[in-house]
């Protein structure tokens, strides 16, 4: 079908801004649809006729109804065009468009079609995205809400004497103007719809539907209206100027506490002033009540908020005010980046490195950062991204020149970065303390009993973080070929390598030092809270893990207690590390620092870079200096030893040193193809697919497998996976073969699990 009218003409006026937008199209004959079935059989377009008295309704983006075999379905209008490109026998005609205006727009057509083809998904499952939110959980119930709105029509009605409710209700709207809604209503005069049926049968109100939203409130904080220090302006300057020319990325490297928040305010501000709009990109919703709070105070009645607690009729009145254009600043986690946001100018995302920002699920396993890129080319808006510890790719482009750099390396009015001392644990055990606890970070919790300062402590246990370590020596066992620890499988007693095929006997004695003390590594929060309790008897204590967030809502009970100084110790997993602003912690502990480093991961030195450098960030924010100490059984790596002396640049030229020599992105394209189903078809399938890429004779393409994938088996269906490398982007996996039978192809560009 060639180039798409729409992108075609939005490189032709990059000038407007994206309005273009908004004007309506030319009358054209044919229409390019995509049918609203998940299926790979009918992801292509397919061209129907536009009869003439649709012809200036339709437009691209609008829901149809089209003969489709036998059938009638439901489908999107994606292409326009003047051409016909089907015998004219076999062309059908649409039937007619299912709403009044295009439910999605064009330039989120055009987002989708991108999306498909880059993750090698359906065309059709990345228009959901776009779609608001009920309907997209296929539930169209779920949409707009109606009230009866009730209207006083004789002022002065006459009602029989006894008539004692009917002329409550009558006063009641009298002193209020004479229209108030009938829920409203019905509550102040103490009586039910019946008695507003008789006034309305004699004629004395009216009655209509009218529709109500359903309000979403951010509660505003106190939001001091701050002098931007000299660093602050440049990097508002520097944004600005990328704006008004050639709209690259921007990334903003700022360590923690630098003030990066009020340079995103800054810089939405002047979007909002030049008639665009703006969505900010947070990680978890519940980690920022304190930024919604200000960008509420600082942009009133303008600001709205997508987060996953809203129920589906709150999230749809959201999306259509914001699809009307009756909002500007949109802010939610990853999915927001799909705001219908009529003329989006700017999109920031905040701890761009957030691996929240890696969508997990589906069939379109996306990079938030790289559909917002996207999005913004095609309709003429920049990209901020935020982080004290950029990912390795993003700054790698900022050297690259393909973004542009703009740093903030002081924190705001001088206050001095937190100290950071790490411990080694081999030390402390050699010592005889077998405690979780080393002397160091007792010593600082026995210090803060009996102030009003306050402390946070670390243990970030993931849920397979099940190597095995030396407790003596410290040494845990590495895949001899790629860089990452071995998972020691029970089942089996093996220790398995999760990117290649290697696998090794569970030793005896470590290898090192041949002590017996090789240890699953496995405590927990809940553990190290009751041994604090034990030790700390003072130390009043909060725990905020996956546990104790389960409920709506406790989540940010939990942060609320602990800012009113209802406990002086919050312990958590990584979910303390993030965005948390509060002056009085002025100790932070990190037990077991390692355990991030033995994911088996590519990525492991880079999260334990981040996860440091973040709950460091925590301490000192306030007008007393931070302290940080960094329990480690590996305290030389470099890593931790970058992350002690605040050194960004150190860990990436290290760590970009390791991914070029062993071939990982950014250098190549890492892409994980799974296959689930039963077991011979699963294999077969990986298999074929394997065999397929082989035959395409792709230059400079490895492969490693096809092997079972780290767990073989999830809930009956077996799991075989075939990782691919490559120099840049893998064409052509939207024709893989098909996979046939019950067997689920799953295609994940850079994936950031392998289990
Ligand atoms: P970051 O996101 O970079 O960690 P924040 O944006 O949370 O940092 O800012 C840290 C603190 O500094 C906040 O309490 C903020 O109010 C304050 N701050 C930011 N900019 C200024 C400024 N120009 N002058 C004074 N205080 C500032
Ligand atoms: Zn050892
Ligand atoms: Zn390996």
């Amino acid at each position: 079908m060639g180039v798409s009218e729409i992108t075609a003409l939005v490189r032709a006026c990059g000038g407007c801004h994206g309005l273009f937008f908004e004007v309506k199209h030319v009358e054209k004959l044919y229409a390019g649809v995509i049918v609203d079935v998940r299926a790979e059989a009918v992801n292509r377009i397919f061209q129907y006729a536009i009869p003439e008295r649709y012809r200036a309704t339709i437009e691209i983006g609008h829901r149809v109804l089209v003969p489709f075999g036998r059938r009638k379905l439901e489908g999107y209008v994606v292409e326009l065009t003047d051409e016909l490109e089907v015998e004219k026998e076999r062309l059908r005609s649409i039937l007619k468009p299912l709403d009044p205006e295009p439910a999605i727009l064009p330039s989120l057509v055009e987002l989708a079609r991108w999306m498909g083809e880059t993750y090698a998904g359906l065309f059709s499952e990345a228009l959901q995205y776009m779609l608001p939110p009920a309907r997209r959980y296929g539930r169209e119930r779920v949409g707009v809400k109606t009230a009866q709105l009730v209207t006083l029509l004789e002022p002065e009605p006459q009602l029989r004497k006894n008539a004692w409710v009917q002329r409550r209700v009558v006063e009641v709207l009298q002193a209020r103007g004479g229209r108030l809604l009938a829920p409203e209503l019905l509550a102040l005069a103490e009586t039910s719809t019946s008695t507003l049926r008789a006034l309305a049968e004699r004629g004395i109100i009216a009655l209509e539907d009218v529709r109500v939203e359903r309000k979403v409130e951010v509660e505003p904080l106190p939001d001091p209206q701050l002098v931007l220090t000299a660093r602050q302006h440049e990097a508002v300057a520097t944004i600005l100027a990328e704006l008004e020319g050639e709209r690259r990325p921007v990334l903003l490297h700022g360590v923690t506490g630098s003030g990066k928040t009020e340079v995103y305010l800054q810089v939405i501000a002047e979007v909002l002033r030049r008639g665009r709009q703006a969505i900010v990109l947070v990680p978890e919703i519940a980690l920022t009540p304190q930024m919604l709070g200000r960008f509420a105070a600082r942009f009133p009645d303008r600001v709205t908020v997508l987060h996953s607690a809203l129920s589906l009729g709150e999230r749809f009145d959201q999306w259509c005010k914001i699809r009307e254009g009756r909002v500007d600043v949109v802010i939610g986690a990853r999915s927001a980046v799909f705001a219908p946001l009529p003329r989006l100018g700017l999109i920031i995302l905040d701890e761009e490195h957030e691996r929240t920002y890696k969508q997990e699920e589906g069939s379109i396993r996306y990079q938030t950062r790289e559909v917002a890129i996207k999005r913004c080319q095609l309709t003429g808006g920049q990209v901020v991204l935020g982080s004290a510890t950029p990912a390795v790719e993003s700054y790698h482009r900022a050297l690259q020149g393909q973004y542009i750099l703009a740093e903030l390396p002081e924190r705001v009015e001088s206050r001095p970065l937190p100290k950071i001392e790490v411990v080694d644990m081999r030390e402390e055990f050699a010592q005889g303390n077998r405690s979780m606890f080393s002397r160091r970070l007792r010593e600082e919790l026995e210090d803060l009993v009996g102030t009003e300062r306050q402390a946070i402590i670390l243990l970030n246990r993931r849920g397979f973080a099940n190597f095995v370590l030396c407790r003596e020596c410290g040494e845990v066992l590495d895949c001899p070929n790629c860089q990452v620890s071995l998972t020691y499988h029970k089942g089996v007693n093996r220790l398995k390598c999760h990117y290649c095929l290697h696998q090794e006997v569970l030793p005896q004695k470590c290898p090192r030092c041949a002590s017996r003390y090789l240890r699953q590594f496995g405590v927990g929060t809940e553990q190290l809270e009751e041994t604090l309790a034990q030790e700390f008897p003072e130390l009043k204590t909060l725990r905020l893990d996956a546990d104790t967030t389960r409920r709506k809502g406790a989540h940010s009970a939990i942060l609320r207690q602990f800012a009113q100084g209802q406990a002086q110790v919050l312990i958590g997993t990584q979910m303390v590390a993030k965005g948390l602003d509060f002056p009085q912690v002025t100790l932070v502990g990190v037990l077991a620092a390692d355990l991030s480093l033995r994911f088996p991961d590519i990525r492991s030195s880079e999260r334990t870079f981040q996860l440091l450098t973040q709950v460091a960030g925590r301490s000192g924010r306030g007008e007393l200096p931070g302290l940080v100490i960094v329990q480690a059984y590996e305290p030389g790596h470099f890593a931790i030893e970058a992350a002690r002396s605040h050194d960004y640049l150190g860990f990436y030229r290290k760590e970009i040193g390791f991914r070029r020599a062993l071939g990982y992105p950014p250098f190549r394209q890492l892409t994980r193809i799974l296959c689930s189903g039963p077991q011979t078809e699963a294999e077969e399938a990986c298999r074929r697919i394997a065999a397929h890429l082989l035959a395409r004779g792709i230059p400079q393409m490895d492969l490693v497998g096809p092997f079972p994938a780290p767990i073989g088996r999830i809930q009956g269906r077996y799991r075989w996976q075939v990782l691919v490398k490559s120099d840049g982007p893998l064409q052509g996996l939207g024709e893989l073969p098909s996979a046939g039978g019950d067997v689920q192809v799953t295609v994940d560009l850079d994936p950031l699990y392998m289990l």
